[in-house]
């Protein structure tokens, strides 16, 4: 029996040796596959600008340069192509240095309040487009002071009030809400636009996931926009919640910590 006991040891020595090559073969592999379904992704997603850009270029080149009208119209529409697939190249790069953890976040301390305004300041325009309505709620008496990445913080409140625009119908609503709770600030955007199904909700934070398809790629977005939105929130160890109800609309909210405002004259006073 003593003879066997070096051989058993010897066996299970290579035994685990197998076992952790295989695991670093299955690592590999799926690095691998993950790298051909991401290039795979990225060249589909870079046809759709690229073919209509050369479409309306050898059009004009066919002899629709010659009349004044067509040409405007067709390089106005060659322009936007290009500044989509702009967008597109530039979200991707963000999206790749989030996955790779190169990007640094620059905490400061701001009010989300002032934030959240500009950021309906600047979708106005979009909203009034579509005949969105955008509300605010919030208590004007208060400020809600954070510290975070003020314009990677922007970006989220961005990518989440754009979509609930983009995705409502028209003459619909959104309301963005900021609330406190105990140590945290909470905002809330609240669409009552088409929802999203049951089985799409997990997925929509992935690359390139579109409910539908067709449709969504229609309204402009690069598919990118809620899956920056939750690298972002991570880097702020937070993260993004929603609901959705089809047919009803959709809730995403996320929270950051609130931080107790500074006030120089209180520390100036004498005791
Ligand atoms: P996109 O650029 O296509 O908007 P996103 O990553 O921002 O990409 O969103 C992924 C998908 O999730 C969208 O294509 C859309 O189908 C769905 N979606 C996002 N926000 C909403 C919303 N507020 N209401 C309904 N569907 C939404």
């Amino acid at each position: 029996r003593s003879s066997l006991s070096p051989l058993r040891k010897i066996n299970s020595v290579i035994n685990s040796y197998a076992l952790a090559r295989q695991k670093e073969i299955d690592t590999l592999q799926k690095t691998a596959e993950f790298r051909r379904e991401f290039i795979a992704d990225i060249s589909h997603e870079l046809k759709t600008p690229i073919f209509a850009t050369q479409g309306y270029i050898h059009t004009l080149l066919d002899g629709a340069i010659e009349d004044k009208q067509v040409r405007m119209k067709f390089l106005k529409r060659a322009a936007k192509s290009l500044d989509s697939l702009d967008v597109l190249v530039q979200d991707l790069l963000t999206l790749n240095q989030m996955e790779s953890g190169v990007v640094k976040f620059n905490f400061t301390d701001f009010d989300l309040k002032e934030l959240v305004l500009e950021v309906v300041e600047q979708l106005e325009h979009k909203a009034s487009k579509r005949e969105v309505a955008l509300k605010l709620e919030f208590d004007p008496e208060k400020t809600y002071m954070t510290r975070a990445d003020r314009p990677k913080i922007y970006r989220v409140c961005q990518n989440l009030i754009f979509n609930a625009v983009t995705y409502n119908h028209n003459g619909g609503e959104v309301k963005i809400s900021i609330k406190t709770h105990k140590n945290t600030i909470q905002v809330e955007v609240k669409d009552d636009g088409q929802g999203i199904p049951p089985e799409d909700l997990k997925r929509i934070f992935e690359r390139f996931y579109r409910v539908e398809k067709s449709r969504s790629k229609e309204k402009g977005g690069t598919g990118l926009g809620l899956a920056i939105v939750k690298h972002i929130l991570e880097g702020h160890k937070s993260k993004i919640s929603v609901s959705s109800t089809v047919g009803k609309g959709s809730i995403f909210s996320f929270s950051l910590p609130l931080e107790k405002e500074k006030k120089p004259n209180e520390q100036a006073l004498p005791a």
